[in-house]
């Protein structure tokens, strides 16, 4: 497989079809997410799947 296709992947991620959308697991509520346009610049950073999660989990209940 051509190194610059792993190198560049979640980074340069422009044209890739959703199938291949990098997903991660939502830190709050436990359930896979999928990558979006609007995380494009912080994917790293993302671990819940939507605000309302990002939000309960700083409010330890
Ligand atoms: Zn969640």
């Amino acid at each position: 497989m051509p190194a610059d296709d792993v190198a560049q992947t979640g980074r340069m991620a422009r044209s890739r079809p959703p199938s291949e959308r990098p997903t991660k697991v939502c830190a709050t509520c436990g359930r896979p997410f999928t990558w979006r346009r609007k995380w494009a610049r912080d994917w790293d950073e993302v671990r819940y799947c939507s605000e309302r999660c990002r939000r309960e989990r700083h409010r330890e209940a």
